[in-house]
Formats: structure tokens, C-alpha cells, sequence
């Protein structure tokens, strides 16, 4: 006979329960619709605004093994002709869209490769998808080249062209140090990866290493997040990022949670998971490290950016290609066709390959700014006002005297500065400044 499941907790106030936390983008996706897409058409036949930054976002659907927390489109059972064709669906997309008015003449201020696992292609394809985006687009004038690696797909050969094709930032997906918390979550790559992986990437003199780290995986206990802490301090890279878990709603989590009738997820609650994050940060302040936003800490502000957020969180255009990428043209969000087939099928008939769309009114535009730059920490009150035409002391006064009486941000004279306690839970606080019609409940 099987032994009985444990009985579920009951959800309390600070349960992680399913559903996103993180908040990427304003309004919601759930308001973008396939209604708007004309508003897309509209927007790349426009000119740029003067002095609008452009980036590109490239985005690599491809992966090892699905981990089990894991809610992007990846696919795990694409051979190398396959990856190539749609590599190839990419640059197709990008030549068109280099053509548009929006974009004609613009070179990139930054470029991302995201995933998925960018590290999953060859070297060679690398270099050669590369090369083509820097034919259609050049680089040359970029501040950065952002690009995620998983440590069990980085061999020497793949680190030197990935150094070689111009990437400044090499983001580690870590995610943690104990391989059986690693096995259990469904990673691909162990513990002695991360470390070999490491030292390669210092080998190639990378400008930024970044360590990605998750608090709260399912097993996670308290020794072993200790043990996370100390063993990123002792890497010593450039700049860790830590992520809170989540379970979103079509995780392998989530789909086991569900059929066992479990409402909590198996993993730390929200108060556990930010005091976490709170004894990372101060252990990194203490080994010379600066906290720079509610999930960054870097060694050297001065010297270590991130450009690919900064800009994007201060309304940069955003050329996302791929399978289910987002995009931000000329103030209007859009989202690739979410399945690869018909993706590759959009493109290679000259059609868009949109999903859905939503064009932002300059209020939401407004909100999106300054709801993203509070996840910084701090929001400078005359960039608003000169940008548009905002006083956010007054627009939000209400929300902020309510959130200043708690002790999670001060409004001070020339910007609003949240409280280190305010930072570790930001993404609730956000939801305070949506337009109302924009409002869904979080209980986190
Ligand atoms: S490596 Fe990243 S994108 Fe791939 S399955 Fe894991 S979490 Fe998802």
C-alpha cells in the first residue's frame, strides 16, 4: 500500500501560493489582446522619438531539461537542423524589421540572448547567427551584449566564442550550490559545472560574470541557503541576482500541486523567502558588495551596469525575435506567436508573427516607469516631471502616505527611496499605483 500524501497546509497571508509574483511589465499581459495587433503595424511605420534607445532581445527557446519550476516556452527534443531553421526564422524576422521606419538607420544600444538557454547552441552557431545580426544591425555601438548561460553547457570552446562574438555581460544560471536541491528541481547541471564553468568564463576575461540564484527551491532549508551565500561570496563575480520563487501556474510544480488537490506550494513562504534575500544581501554588503535593485548586488557600481534593464525599465524600444518574445515599439507592447510552428510560418509567409498587442496611453506609459524603477529602489522625482510633466509626490500621494506610514519607502524631496524592507517585497507594493482597471488581488 502507498503511504498517504502529507496533508496540505492551509494558505495563510504569507503562503506561496500558485500564480505570478514578479512583475516584468505594466499594463498586465491579460489586458494585451490579438485585437491591437494593428496597433504593432502602426507603430514600426512610425519614426523613432528623438533620442530613443533601441535594444534587441533574442530569445533562445531551447533547453536541456524542462526544470520543474520553469513557466517559459522551451523545448528540450530539437535536433541541430531543426535549432538551425529557426535561427534562420530569426534573422528573416529581424531583416524585416531593420527595414521599417521605426527602425531603419538605428544600431542597438543593447542586445540580450535569453532563453531558454542561449548556451544550448554550437559555437559555431553562435558565430554564425552572430555575424548575420550584426550585418543586418550593427553592434558597434552597443554598451552591451547581455547573454545567459546554463554552467553544464559552457565547454572552453563555447566560452571563447561567446566572449569572441562581443558579450559583455555572461549571466550563470546557478540557481543554487546543492545538487540535490539542483536534482530536485529538475536542473540540468550539478554543482561541480557551475564551479568548472566559473573558472573558464574568469579564464576568458569576461567584463561582467553574473551568478543568477534562487531563494526558496523546493528542499531549500536553511544551512543549504546559507551554504548558497558563502559559496557565491567566495566566486567573488561581478554581480549576483536573486530571484524569490515563484509557482507560476503552468510549472511542473504546479500541474503536481494540482493533482494532489494542494493548494500551498511545497516551498518556503513569502516571509521566509524575502528574510532570505535580506541575509544575502547584508552578507553581501559586507564582503564590499552594493545592493542595486530588489534582486541585484554588484562589487563595482561604478564599472558594472545593466543596460539592458536600466533601459528598458527607462521605455527604450525593444525588438524581441523568436518564438513568444516580447517587444516595446514606439509605446506599444507586443508578444510573439507563442508556438514555434506557427511562428516560423508568420515569418517565412512576410507576416507578422504577433500574438497580441496593447498600446500604452502616456499615463500608462508613466506608471510603467516609475512602477519599474521603484524595483531599484529609488525613483528620481524630476525625471518624471521633466519626461511627463508628473509630479509623482502629488499623482501618488495617497499610496505613498500610505506605504511611508508602514515604513517601506520615504518621499523624500527629490525621490521616493524604499526601505530595505520595502525593496524585498516590491512587487506587491507595485500593485498599489495600476489604474484601477489594472488591479488584481495578490495576497503575498
Ligand atoms: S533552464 Fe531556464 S528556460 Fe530552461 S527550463 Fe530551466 S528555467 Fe526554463
Amino acid at each position: 500500500m502507498n503511504n498517504p500524501s502529507p496533508p496540505s497546509p492551509s494558505p495563510t497571508k504569507s503562503s506561496t501560493l500558485a500564480g505570478n509574483y514578479f512583475i516584468s511589465n505594466y499594463p498586465p499581459f491579460s489586458f494585451w489582446g490579438e485585437d491591437q495587433k494593428v496597433e504593432v503595424e502602426l507603430a514600426l511605420d512610425s519614426e523613432p522619438a528623438p533620442g530613443a534607445k533601441l535594444g534587441v532581445y533574442h530569445h533562445i527557446p531551447f533547453c536541456r531539461k524542462r526544470c520543474h519550476f520553469c513557466y517559459f516556452r522551451v523545448y528540450t527534443d530539437k535536433n541541430a537542423k531543426e535549432i538551425q531553421a529557426y535561427l534562420d526564422t530569426t534573422m528573416v524576422e529581424l531583416k524585416a524589421l531593420a527595414e521599417r521606419p521605426l527602425i531603419r538607420g538605428r544600431k542597438p544600444h543593447f542586445v540580450y540572448f535569453g532563453g531558454g538557454t542561449p548556451s544550448y547552441l554550437s559555437a559555431k552557431q553562435l558565430t554564425e547567427l552572430t555575424d548575420r545580426m550584426k550585418a543586418i544591425l550593427p553592434w558597434d555601438e552597443a554598451e552591451e551584449i547581455a547573454f545567459e548561460g546554463e554552467p553544464g553547457t559552457l565547454n572552453a570552446a563555447k566560452l571563447a566564442a561567446i566572449k569572441q562574438v562581443g558579450v559583455t555581460r555572461l549571466s550563470l544560471g546557478v540557481e543554487h550550490f546543492d545538487d540535490h536541491v539542483l536534482e530536485i528541481n529538475g536542473r540540468a547541471h550539478r554543482s561541480g559545472e557551475v564551479y568548472t564553468a566559473y573558472e573558464r568564463a574568469r579564464a576568458e576575461n569576461f567584463a561582467q560574470i553574473n551568478i543568477d540564484l534562487i531563494a526558496g527551491m523546493v528542499e531549500e532549508t536553511e544551512a543549504l541557503w546559507q551554504r548558497n551565500i558563502e559559496e557565491t561570496i567566495k566566486l567573488r563575480p561581478d554581480s549576483v541576482t536573486i530571484y524569490q520563487m515563484e509557482v507560476p501556474y503552468n510549472t511542473t510544480i504546479y500541474k503536481e500541486m494540482k493533482a494532489e488537490g494542494k493548494l500551498v506550494a511545497p516551498v518556503a513562504d513569502w516571509q521566509t523567502k524575502r528574510r532570505w534575500v535580506k541575509e544575502a544581501f547584508a552578507a553581501l554588503e559586507s564582503s564590499g558588495y552594493t545592493v542595486k535593485s530588489g534582486y541585484t548586488a554588484v562589487l563595482n557600481p561604478s564599472r558594472t551596469k545593466f543596460v539592458y534593464r536600466d533601459e528598458l525599465w527607462s521605455g527604450a524600444d525593444l525588438l524581441g525575435l523568436g518564438v513568444a518574445s516580447f517587444s516595446h515599439a514606439a509605446g506599444v507592447h507586443y508578444q510573439n506567436l507563442t508556438e514555434l510552428e506557427p511562428y516560423m510560418a508568420a515569418v517565412a509567409a512576410g507576416e507578422p508573427p504577433v500574438k497580441r498587442a496593447f498600446r500604452t496611453s502616456p499615463e500608462e506609459r508613466m506608471i510603467r516607469e516609475f512602477i519599474l524603477q521603484m524595483k531599484l529602489g529609488h525613483v528620481n522625482l524630476g525625471y518624471f516631471t521633466e519626461k511627463f510633466g508628473v509630479d509623482i509626490a502629488q499623482r501618488f500621494a495617497s499610496q505613498l502616505e500610505h506605504l511611508s506610514a508602514e515604513s517601506l519607502l520615504n518621499v523624500g524631496k527629490d525621490e521616493v527611496k524604499l526601505s530595505r524592507d520595502g525593496l524585498l517585497c516590491v512587487d506587491t507594493l507595485l500593485h498599489e499605483f495600476f489604474l484601477q482597471q489594472h488591479r488584481t488581488t495578490q495576497i503575498v
